[in-house]
């Protein structure tokens, strides 16, 4: 059976052994499923053999010749082994260098082909060589050709394993295995979508037939590599429809209350929700109600107002008789949060609490004894043996760092009915990335700022310019309105030569004597930052210099100034997310990036970005494809098994078609168990993240 097979270990493959063995370990591989995972990351065209006489110096060159002498010669750094070869159009010569091995392998009158860059010899002549040519001795029988006269793959190797015994061991591998494994996708997926079989995708991915293209091959889109693309996303897929699935026999909470809370709290505010907070409330609400757990993403830009209604999801699991808790990715975040929260609930007779790495004061007796109603914290919530009374809702705010794994975590937490779960995407995510990393989640898209935004005026300043700078923040001072001074470092240090907060803060009292100052970063206790915040929310401070501490969710409605110091340094989901600290009341709100010497590329086409586009998501997108889905967020600390082939951006359209197929098949058999294959690699993709199909 299939499954045997993939684990069979490599050892065990003809011309492998123990000692090969060991160094393919390095490398990751132990089984045949490795191997035969393990992809050339790049290919070269040695189809075309050539005429001697007809080289050229563009590029490899592949040639076939008869051996016409060998031998080796010393000069006083190397010993060098010769090979020379007639075609009968011209001579060519095959230097090694240091490898006088080589002149075992070779007899005089053996035809061979050779394959490398080709050049003059100028000091003998000007004859045609090649230095260290891939080669192939022919023998009577057309033999198979791995190194030349083909498509030839390179795999990435390691020490003391060549790129050729690499090479040679993956055809074996391949050969063994592509006639034996039988392929996990239903037949009827690979008709619908013109798929190879298993074994054929694998086959050409290593070794491309000869008309194979290969700029396809080479980016990543042949058929063949496309099929295995739509496998890798069809296997994420199919893992967060089980488990999306599976939450439908379990037992949740039915949130029922008289809405009182609700009420009292939109009466409380001092605007109306924008339609579509409106209209989220109520999917929210409507989701909360029937006795299974709830797991919803809320999207929405920054500033689109996303605290208000997951508080008021948690003002109605109050009244409904639970606990709600809000997790933020940051101290400083989840102190916001909680003075924020406990100022808007003030007379509804709601207790809340903080916890997070910093402060504990003494809360986990209250909150196991059930005496507060909703707390606010950091991943303390979950790393810590915070134990709860009755955990109704769990909200994760701003969240691109908990991944599924992280929920899974949580969901241990309540008691014997799962508490429901909300996300709230902070930084606007690419679609793609969504799918991937929530895709087991129903969504909510706040997709409507309140009224009455403007957008944030955008400029880039270099560090000549920035005294001007500095005279529009007076006057913004001086009409009323407050500015943040966001530096990429705390301190000065030698090894990066940045501008760092706690001197700058220094330098800037000395260039606006009469403005106050505050200072606020990630080293200083949390009763100071909460009392620095504080001032500054109440207008006691007229800049306030810091570190990234702001980066997200920080609301202080009356700042309109934002001045990122090195702006090059920073990613661009940070520039947005700092960029929406301000723009957050009626008056014109403005976001300058000062950079410092020569602006990188890369640097360059952030900037721009931002200059161009305000909306969230459609920075994400081209955040995403600067840097690359890897880069972006370290999917792999979101718990998302790793891609070998798939590619969030080259391959969106796979996604929807991977994901729409997952979906149905689990919707008509939700333990497949009329596709054994599929399940078995289902379990083995996303091994030692989440269980997917619970056993029993
Ligand atoms: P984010 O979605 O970035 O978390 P917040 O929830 O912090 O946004 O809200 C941003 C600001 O907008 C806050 O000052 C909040 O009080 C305000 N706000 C939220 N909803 C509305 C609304 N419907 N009308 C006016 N202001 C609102
Ligand atoms: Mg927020």
């Amino acid at each position: 059976m299939t499954r045997d097979i993939y684990e069979t270990p490599v050892q065990y493959i003809k011309g492998i052994g123990p000692r090969r063995a060991k160094l393919l370990q390095r490398l990751g591989i132990k089984t045949l499923l490795d191997a035969l995972y393990y992809l050339p990351f790049r290919y070269e065209d040695r189809c075309v053999i050539r005429k001697i006489a007809e080289l050229s110096h563009d590029g490899i060159q592949t040639v076939e010749g008869e051996i016409v002498s060998s031998g080796i010669r010393s000069t006083s750094r190397f010993k060098i082994f010769e090979l020379l070869v007639n075609d009968g159009s011209g001579l060519l010569t095959g230097k090694w260098f240091n490898q006088p091995y080589m002149e075992k392998l070779f007899r005089k009158g053996d035809r061979v082909l050779l394959s490398g860059i080709v050049r003059m010899d100028n000091y003998r002549g000007g004859g045609y060589e090649m230095h260290n040519p891939d080669f192939e001795v022919l023998g009577k029988v057309d033999k198979n050709k791995i190194h030349t006269s083909r498509i030839v793959p390179f795999y990435r190797t390691t020490a003391g394993l060549g790129t050729r015994t690499l090479r040679s061991i993956m055809f074996s591998i391949i050969g063994f295995a592509s006639g034996k494994i039988d392929d996990f996708l239903p037949e009827y997926i690979l008709k619908r979508y013109n798929l190879p079989s298993l074994g054929e995708a694998l086959r050409n991915v290593h070794f491309p037939e000869e008309d194979a293209g290969l700029e396809e091959i080479n980016r990543g889109t042949s058929r063949y590599h496309q099929r295995l693309a739509f496998d890798e996303l069809l296997l994420l897929q199919t893992g967060l429809a089980v488990l999306k699935r599976g939450r439908k026999n379990e037992r949740g909470i039915s949130f029922k209350s008289g809405r009182t809370l609700m009420k009292g709290l939109l009466e409380r505010l001092t605007f109306e929700l924008t339609g579509a907070q409106k209209r989220v409330v109520n999917e929210i609400v409507r989701d909360m109600e029937p006795p299974l757990p709830m797991n919803r993403l809320i999207q929405g830009d920054v500033g689109s107002g996303k605290t208000v209604v997951a508080l008021l999801a948690m003002v109605h699991a109050v009244e409904s008789g639970y606990q709600a808790a809000l997790m933020a990715p940051t101290e400083i975040l989840a102190e916001q949060h909680y003075i924020n929260i406990s100022r808007m609930v003030k007379g509804l007779n709601i207790r809340t609490a903080l916890i997070t790495g910093g402060v504990r004061e003494r809360l986990d007796d209250e909150i196991a004894r059930g005496e507060v109603d909703i707390i606010v914290g950091t991943h303390a919530l979950i790393q810590e043996e915070v134990g709860f009374h009755k955990l109704g809702l769990v909200i994760i705010d701003e969240q691109h760092r908990f991944g599924v794994m992280q929920r899974a975590m949580l969901r241990k937490k309540g008691l014997s009915n799962l508490p429901d779960v909300l996300v709230m995407t902070a930084t606007p995510i690419p679609r793609t990335l969504s799918l991937t990393l929530y895709g087991d989640l129903d969504c909510s898209v706040i997709d409507e700022l309140p009224p009455g935004r403007r957008p944030v005026v955008t400029k880039l300043f270099n560090e000549g310019t920035k005294g001007r700078l500095y005279g529009f923040i007076r006057s913004e001072v001086k009409k009323g309105r407050q500015a943040y001074i966001v530096y990429p470092a705390i301190e000065e240090s030698e090894k990066t030569n940045l501008k760092s907060a706690i001197p700058a803060r220094e330098g800037l009292e000395k260039i606006f004597p009469d403005l106050n100052i505050g200072l606020i970063h990630g080293r200083m206790k949390p009763q100071e930052r909460e009392d620095v915040m504080g001032a500054f929310k109440d207008g006691k401070l007229d800049i306030l210099v810091s570190t990234t501490v702001v980066e997200v969710g920080v609301d202080v409605p009356n700042a309109a100034i934002m001045l990122v110091v090195h702006a090059e340094r920073f990613g661009l989901a940070q520039l947005h997310q700092l960029r929406g600290r301000v723009g957050r009341g009626t008056h014109q709100s403005y976001c300058f990036l000062l950079y410092y010497g020569r602006l990188s590329e890369e640097a360059d086409r952030r900037l721009q970005v931002m200059i161009k586009y305000s909306d969230g998501f459609r920075i994400a997108e081209e955040d995403f494809s600067i840097r690359g889905p890897g880069e972006f967020f370290g999917t792999r600390q979101a718990g998302i098994p790793d891609f070998k082939v798939a590619n969030l951006i080259r391959d969106a359209r796979i996604l929807d078609a991977a994901r729409k197929e997952a979906f149905d098949i689990i919707g008509n058999d939700p333990s497949l168990s009329s596709f054994p294959e599929l399940r078995g690699m289902v379990e083995r993709f996303w091994q030692g993240k989440v269980e997917i199909f619970r056993t029993g």
